[in-house]
């Protein structure tokens, strides 16, 4: 007798600044559960709806040792696909399957996956500050607890500080200017290179802030300073540009963390256009893909650097973790420093020892819920206001 699926749950929470979706997937096996990261943070309802109202009567009562044909099935049952929200609720879905796969076997997932490459993987964290010498403080503050990968922003995305030329009756948001953030940042790179010294690896993320041309040059001329990775120089709908920025410079790149679809990774890949993939694996439809983009950007000599954030659940960071101490092609995990209450939460959560991230040995994923305590904390309900960006002029940008 098959051990089935007998529910799936989206539970939603909020422990800190960022809403997060769980799912739980429930069996036929008294007591067996697996656990998932689904999260959208700016659309956790929408995910919520896509899980319990869609996904759940096309798998209750399937197989759940049967993780690739459910994969299969879940991404193209909704006919059109590759899109955020369905995604996300698959990506739950999928992690909470080889949670389920890990604990049938009793073995961790890493083990499922073909065992440890390394004992741990090595993270970045991120420093900032509203001058560069405050991040400068913040960068050293993190090397002396260990940490050997410092993300280096100067400000929020997009730069220090709110643009004061703006037009008259410009509507609020949050603004920046493109062109000025980039010359303050590269102030601000050679500073806190000179101040840490060439052994700390520094990096930093555009965060999609920069006009193509513009990134071309930011490429350029940040590659005296040595950068482990430059994020995402580029956005999505822009990667054409990646060859030009490829063809005069040396700077590593990392690309991926909006990324929906095969379409947008592979030629990236297969033309050795970056360094590091990173995208999010509560996203991208869970571990199954995310193991397949692994081996095959290892053919290319690609690196992984899974998307890490406070918008990652708990859980998605275990699912990351089992990839990386897994993956021959690891490169680096972003990590976000979870608080107490998350700790508390989400018993089993990983810790950081000197740089270093470290999975436990228990089945699955290693993560458990405390659903009660969840739900003591619920989303709350809200219009985010970070992503209404616009540019000095007033006119509406990426965010
Ligand atoms: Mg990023």
């Amino acid at each position: 007798m098959p051990v089935t699926i007998t529910g799936v749950e989206a539970i939603l929470t909020q422990p800190g600044r960022s809403r997060l979706v769980i799912v739980k997937v429930h069996t036929s096996e008294p007591g067996l559960y697996g656990l998932g990261c689904a999260t959208f943070t700016q659309r956790v309802f929408a995910v919520e709806a896509a899980i319990e109202r869609h996904l759940a009567p096309f798998l209750i009562g399937r197989d759940v040792d049967r993780i690739e044909e459910i994969w299969q099935m879940s991404m193209v049952h909704g006919y059109w696909r590759n899109g955020p929200v369905l995604n996300n609720a698959i990506s739950g879905v999928d992690q909470a399957l080889w949670d389920i796969k890990g604990k049938r076997a009793g073995m961790p997932v890493y083990q499922l996956l073909g065992g440890m490459t390394r004992q741990a993987a090595a993270v970045y964290v991120h420093a900032e500050g509203a001058d560069r010498n405050a991040v400068a403080d913040s960068a050293r503050g993190l090397v002396e607890q260990g940490f050997r990968h410092i993300r280096v922003q100067l400000g929020g995305y997009g730069g220090p500080g709110t643009p004061q030329h703006r037009p008259e009756g410009a509507p609020e948001g949050n603004y920046f200017d493109p062109r000025e953030y980039a010359r303050a940042t590269l102030e601000m790179i050679e500073h806190v290179r000179s101040e840490v010294g060439d052994e700390i690896e520094l990096l930093h993320d555009v965060h999609e802030r920069l006009a193509p041309i513009d990134a071309v040059r930011f490429a350029k001329d940040v590659e005296q300073y040595r950068l482990f990775f430059l994020e995402d120089a580029l956005a999505p709908e822009d990667i054409g540009w990646f060859k030009t920025i490829r063809q005069q410079s040396a700077t590593p790149l990392a690309m991926g963390e909006l990324f929906n679809s095969p379409h947008e990774w592979r030629d990236l890949i297969t033309n050795r256009l970056i360094d590091f993939v990173r995208m999010h694996v509560s996203q991208m439809g869970g571990l199954t893909p995310a193991r397949n983009v692994a081996a095959f950007a290892a053919m290319y000599g690609i690196r992984t650097a899974w998307h890490g954030p406070g918008d990652t659940s708990p859980v998605g960071h275990a699912a990351n973790l089992h990839l990386d101490v897994w993956a021959p092609n690891f490169g680096i995990q972003e990590w976000y420093r979870p608080s107490e209450l998350e700790y508390e939460m989400f018993p089993g959560l990983p810790e950081v020892r000197n740089g270093y991230l470290y999975p436990n040995d228990r089945p699955g994923l290693g993560i458990d819920l405390d659903v009660d305590l969840a739900r003591s904390h619920p989303c709350e309900e809200i219009v985010e206001q970070w992503t209404q960006t616009r540019l000095p002029d007033g006119g509406p940008a990426r965010p």
